[in-house]
């Protein structure tokens, strides 16, 4: 019991200026609108705290134009007692403590010290953003005098009180972008010992007394643009943080991921499941979610392709309201990626690389190296696979929820105006159709040709968009001719589409082969990458970006990538040979690469890869010293790791009509437990030693695949399924491969 309680906390304890910044990412508190990154309140020359609001650019000179609100942290505050101001580095602290309580989202620090006068203290502050009033943002301090004479006279000054307190933060001309007019940013009230403080000016003082604790609480309002305001004057401190608690332990009833037997695995899920969670929120399209999500300011909040792919998998199984924001957010900016595809003289809608609140592409034209030089950016123009993860998690999103309206109202228009892009971006070849000058996942080589998972992309997009349309014309023919006026769909559209789609070369994989990343690539200079990964160096960085685009090595899962999106377009034979040819060959210099490793390897039942990879996902935020998160967590490989378990290890599987599961734990996990909203309706699953599967289904009769048998499961009862974890989807199927021999 203890045990499993550990896993729902994280716990970091003393103070290294050198880890704080990535501590301050790991252990910051969101909630879709906006997130603190958790630093010191009385500041420290290691600190960088921030708030950081969803959705709402501002320009900046940097190459990168825009970037995300950020406003000064309305905790910050400083503390004196006697004329001694407490700090790291004016007290002696005898112990520091930062924990995070993940199944309540809140963040607690605890910090004992003495100060100069020999007097001794215990912090303790608590912080959370509510997850009930999502513009709230809940701090409290108990300050505590535990040794020395008293009274005490304490002064608390709120140094961004000027601004923040009580009074309008005004919005300087061109500041907002997004905002419709001046905003009044943030908004704070303060309490002491239970009654509200009229701040005349930034400080207050109060007697602190031997183990009379000293209670400040404040609420602030953050941003409370298009919300209803100030509904909690009638609330109190412990009623606000009372129902923000209650709010999460509900989420995580639908939301959590039990895994049996590896402790720190389960916390690491966790840790991933609570960042997911706090990223995402239900806004009608208002604001997507970055790789960095609320925690840091990488990337400077632009979206990109993580959303999609990465992220959205786990919300549209288990929060569908918060991933079809997302995807109305594409839907808000798809006419700025028709203007896109129209100013690079193709068709349709071409999403940019990196996207902004209008949808313009925001993708820096240069990016700086550590030697100082710089390096021109082609992903803006070149990274156009984009454009076929967009429609694939809108096609995904509708099969995983039922979600018809979403997809007649906005979906198809999103899918169909890809699938034109599509259609105008390939060039024909001998009776085939190539896709030239492009950049994959593999972001090492810019401007190939044929990159093959561009094109599976591209030839997915392309088939569904008639697929559907077809379907359409067959179940509902007066929205079908609807949808085609509004869209003016030629009559000879459709099928052009799939013709195209079908003589896209390097874009199905059944030919047990290894298949050649991009045209060219298998002639590339060998590179010996796994020892630039035991000198911990990025690959790209130490032979020079020039050098690199020679070298037959991929900065991340970029073949692999298209089994993880399309593994029925292959069979096992070519996964396993593909597997076995890119993973030694590949760098991982991004964090979204060890994930889809553990994912893929645990496709084909490769205990030790996936456990390597598995590894190598738990610590790209979690091993301390936290440092490579600065910049924030990397979501998207948090929201990978999540699909790792989910769709790596219980093999789960979906379509519009039934769920499949194909399970394998490698030890030492011995159980999984999660459950899904597919077709929104509630589907518990339970992964049990003795190769057991247990699911139990609401609403409706739910047709359940469970290797190669299938079974309508009733709702209400658990039923059990075997299976044999040496089966894997492809055996399932039938496509093992090489003849298909089993
Ligand atoms: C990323 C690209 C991105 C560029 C500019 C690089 O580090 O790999 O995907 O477009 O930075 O933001
Ligand atoms: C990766 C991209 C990713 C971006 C943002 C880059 O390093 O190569 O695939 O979209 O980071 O996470």
């Amino acid at each position: 019991m203890e045990r499993e309680e550990a896993t729902w906390a994280l716990v970091s304890e003393g103070f290294d200026p050198l880890n704080e910044r990535g501590a301050e990412a790991v252990f910051a508190v969101a909630n879709g609108h906006f997130g603190v990154r958790a630093a010191l309140e009385e500041g420290n020359p290691a600190s960088n705290p921030m708030v950081i609001v969803a959705g709402i650019y501002m320009p900046t000179n940097l190459p990168a134009g825009q970037t995300l609100l950020t406003l000064p942290d309305p905790s910050t505050l400083f503390v004196s007692a006697d004329g001694v101001n407490f700090s790291m580095s004016t007290v002696r602290t005898n112990a520091h403590l930062r924990r995070l309580d993940m199944r309540n989202a809140v963040m607690r620090r605890s910090w004992s010290f003495t100060d100069r006068h020999g007097h001794s203290w215990r912090w303790q502050s608590l912080r959370a953003a509510s997850a009930t009033r999502p513009w709230l943002y809940l701090y409290q301090l108990i300050l505590t005098l535990e040794d020395g004479e008293e009274p005490m006279r304490v002064t608390v000054t709120l140094p961004n009180a000027m601004t923040l307190i009580g009074g309008r933060l005004r919005a300087q001309e061109g500041f907002v972008t997004t905002a419709q007019e001046p905003a009044d940013l943030v908004k704070t009230e303060v309490f002491l010992q239970g009654r509200r403080v009229e701040m005349e000016d930034t400080s207050i003082s109060a007697d602190a007394r031997r183990g009379e604790p000293l209670v400040l609480d404040m609420i602030s309002e953050i941003v409370p643009r298009e919300l209803p305001l100030r509904p909690e004057e009638q609330a109190s401190f412990e009623t606000l943080i009372e129902e923000h608690q209650q709010s999460w332990q509900e989420r995580w009833g639908t939301a959590d991921l039990k895994i049996g037997g590896d402790d720190r695995l389960q916390q690491a899920v966790r840790f991933a499941t609570y960042h997911l969670l706090s990223s995402a929120s239900v806004n009608d399209g208002r604001a997507s979610i970055g790789p960095r999500d609320l925690s840091g300011i990488a990337y400077h909040g632009h979206v990109f392709w993580d959303t999609e792919l990465f992220i959205l998998p786990f919300l549209m199984l288990n929060w569908p309201d918060a991933a079809r924001s997302c995807l109305l957010y594409r839907y808000r900016t798809l006419d700025a990626a028709r203007q896109r595809a129209k100013s690079f003289g193709y068709e349709g809608a071409m999403y940019a690389w990196e996207s902004t609140d209008t949808g313009d592409d925001r993708t820096p034209d240069f990016v700086s190296l550590p030697d100082g030089s710089a390096v021109r950016v082609l992903n803006g123009e070149q990274e156009n696979h984009i454009t076929g993860a967009i429609p694939y998690a809108v096609v995904h999103y509708w099969r995983a929820s039922g979600d018809d309206d979403f997809m007649l109202r906005y979906g198809a228009e999103i899918l169909i105006e890809c699938a034109r892009f599509w259609r105008s971006r390939v060039s024909p070849s001998n009776h085939f159709y190539s896709i030239r000058k492009v950049i994959g996942p593999d972001e090492y080589h810019e401007g190939v040709d044929n990159n093959a998972y561009t094109n599976a992309l591209a030839r997915w997009t392309l088939l569904q968009a008639e697929s559907y349309l077809s379907q359409l014309h067959d179940s509902q023919p007066e929205a079908a001719e609807q949808l085609a006026e509004r869209l003016q769909i030629k009559p000879d559209e459709p099928s052009a589409w799939r013709r195209v789609g079908e003589l896209i070369v390097r874009s199905t994989f059944l030919k047990d082969e290894v298949v050649e990343q991009f045209d060219g690539f298998f002639s590339h200079q060998p590179v010996d990458v796994a020892s630039y990964l035991r000198a911990g160096v990025p690959l790209d960085i130490a032979v020079g970006h020039e050098s690199v685009q020679r070298m037959r090595a991929a900065k991340q899962a970029d073949v692999l990538m298209a089994l993880r999106v399309l593994p029925e377009w292959w069979t096992e034979a070519a996964a396993r040979k593909n597997v076995a040819y890119y993973e030694p060959i590949t760098a991982h210099t991004s964090s979204l690469s060890p994930p889809i490793h553990a994912l893929v390897a645990a496709w084909l039942r490769d205990d030790a890869l996936c456990r390597k990879y598995l590894e190598q996902s738990m610590s790209i935020d979690l091993a301390p010293p936290f440092r490579g998160a600065a910049g924030g967590v990397r979501l998207a490989s948090l929201g990978a790791m999540r699909q790792a378990i989910v769709f790596g290890l219980a093999g789960f599987k979906f379509s519009s009509e039934s769920i499949g599961f194909d399970p394998f734990l490698p030890p030492p996990i011995d159980s999984l437990d999660f459950s899904l909203l597919w077709q929104r309706r509630r589907t518990d699953v339970r992964i049990r030693p003795g190769n057991l599967l247990e699911i139990r289904v609401d609403g409706a009769p739910c047709p359940v695949r469970v290797n190669m048998e299938e079974r309508t499961v009733d709702p209400g009862e658990w039923q059990s399924f075997s299976f044999d974890p040496a089966v894997t989807f492809w055996s399932a199927i039938g496509r093992k491969g090489d003849s298909d021999a089993s």
